[in-house]
């Protein structure tokens, strides 16, 4: 089984993470994220887990989803809404077969919404792409162990499909996109680019044109080149009086 992990961001009801559990250990997924939860540990958790109590004993309890994603070289985020910024949309089947592909360099995450408000901006801002199950459009949104369970289920069927493709390069590590973003920020803040009125915006969009790119560590150092050049710019090489570009 490839080290994909279900993380679930401040789930509501203990109960439901008992499912999840559930339906996780059903299909053979192991490892639970639980960013925040609301009321864990918790026995109604256990009693929905239905035997699956190794799974809820197993399950790592953070504090918030950069934590939940550092070490994870590929992270999807479900939605059942639409969302304005655009990221690649895969449906379940096409999620799961990115996802397995992408474990074969490393843990995966896969990113649940809490029951009543699903994920925030700002948590999508962690992930590669946005899974949507496909529902009727009229009633979109699934119970949150039953979108575990479809996603888990069609984990199971990548995998018994055979090898997924390797995936063509390895990106950098969360930490190293992370500083890169920093520096970025601070980069267009200082030369005055950033509208201080707007920078989330600007910055979210930055953040999902890289995070598509899947930048490597080589390509990171290029770009963080790029960024402290323009801070501390050399200077201009000067021109010899042959050369065409002096005209
Ligand atoms: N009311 C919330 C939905 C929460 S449902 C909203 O409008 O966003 C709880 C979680 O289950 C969601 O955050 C998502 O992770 C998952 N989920 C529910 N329906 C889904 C669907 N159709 N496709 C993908 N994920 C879904």
């Amino acid at each position: 089984m490839p080290d994909v992990r279900i993380i679930l961001v401040r789930p509501q009801h203990p109960g439901n993470i008992g499912a999840c559990a559930r339906a996780m250990k059903n299909m053979g997924v192991k490892r639970l994220v639980l960013v925040a939860p609301q009321r864990f540990p918790a026995e109604e958790a256990v009693a929905r887990a239905a035997g699956a109590d190794d799974i809820l004993a197993a399950a790592e309890i953070v504090e918030d989803v950069p934590t939940a994603v550092a070490e994870c070289v590929f992270v999807a985020a479900t939605s059942a809404r639409d969302r304005t910024i655009p990221l690649p949309r895969q449906d379940a089947r096409a999620a799961a077969a990115t996802l397995c592909g992408q474990a074969q360099l490393g843990p995966v995450g896969l990113l649940f919404g809490a029951e009543r408000t699903g994920l925030t901006n700002e948590e999508v801002d962690f992930a590669h792409t946005l899974v949507q199950i496909p529902v009727d459009p009229l009633f979109a949104s699934l119970n949150l162990a039953a979108a575990v369970q479809i996603l888990c289920y069609e984990i199971r069927c990548a995998i018994q499909a055979g090898p997924a493709a390797a995936p063509e390069h390895r990106p950098a590590s969360q930490e190293a996109f992370n500083l890169f973003l920093g520096h970025l920020e601070k980069t267009i803040t200082d030369i005055g680019f950033l509208n201080e009125k707007h920078p989330r915006k600007l910055m979210r969009r930055l953040t999902r044109l890289f995070r598509r790119a899947l930048p490597d560590d080589n390509e990171l150092q290029i770009l963080r080149g790029i960024l402290n050049a323009v801070e501390k710019p050399h200077p201009p090489r000067k021109l010899s009086p042959r050369d065409p570009h002096n005209t």
